[in-house]
C-alpha cells in the first residue's frame, strides 16, 4: 500500500529514483537516490528509511562494489518482497 501524500492528502507518493553526482576522490560517482513523489502536487520526500538505505548504497557505490545499475536493482528488489 502506498502512503498518502501528506501535503494535498489526495495524491498518492511514489517511489522515484534519480543518478545523483557525487565527487569521489577526484572522480564523478553517480549513485541511485531514491525519494518518494506525490503523484499529485509533485511534493517529494526522502523518508528516514530511505536515507539509511542512500548512504549504505552510497557506500557501496564508492567502495565501487555494485554498479549503478545493480544499486537500481536493489531498491526494486526491495519494493517487490
Ligand atoms: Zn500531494
Amino acid at each position: 500500500m502506498r502512503d498518502k501524500c501528506k501535503k494535498c492528502l489526495d495524491g498518492e507518493m511514489v517511489l522515484k529514483i534519480e543518478d545523483e553526482e557525487f565527487q569521489y576522490r577526484g572522480k564523478p560517482l553517480v549513485v541511485p537516490i531514491p525519494y518518494h513523489e506525490c503523484n499529485s502536487c509533485g511534493f517529494d520526500i526522502v523518508s528516514y528509511e530511505l536515507s539509511v538505505q542512500c548512504d549504505a548504497i552510497v557506500k557501496e557505490a564508492k567502495e565501487q562494489i555494485k554498479s549503478s545499475a545493480e544499486l537500481k536493482k536493489m531498491y526494486t528488489d526491495d519494493q517487490q518482497r
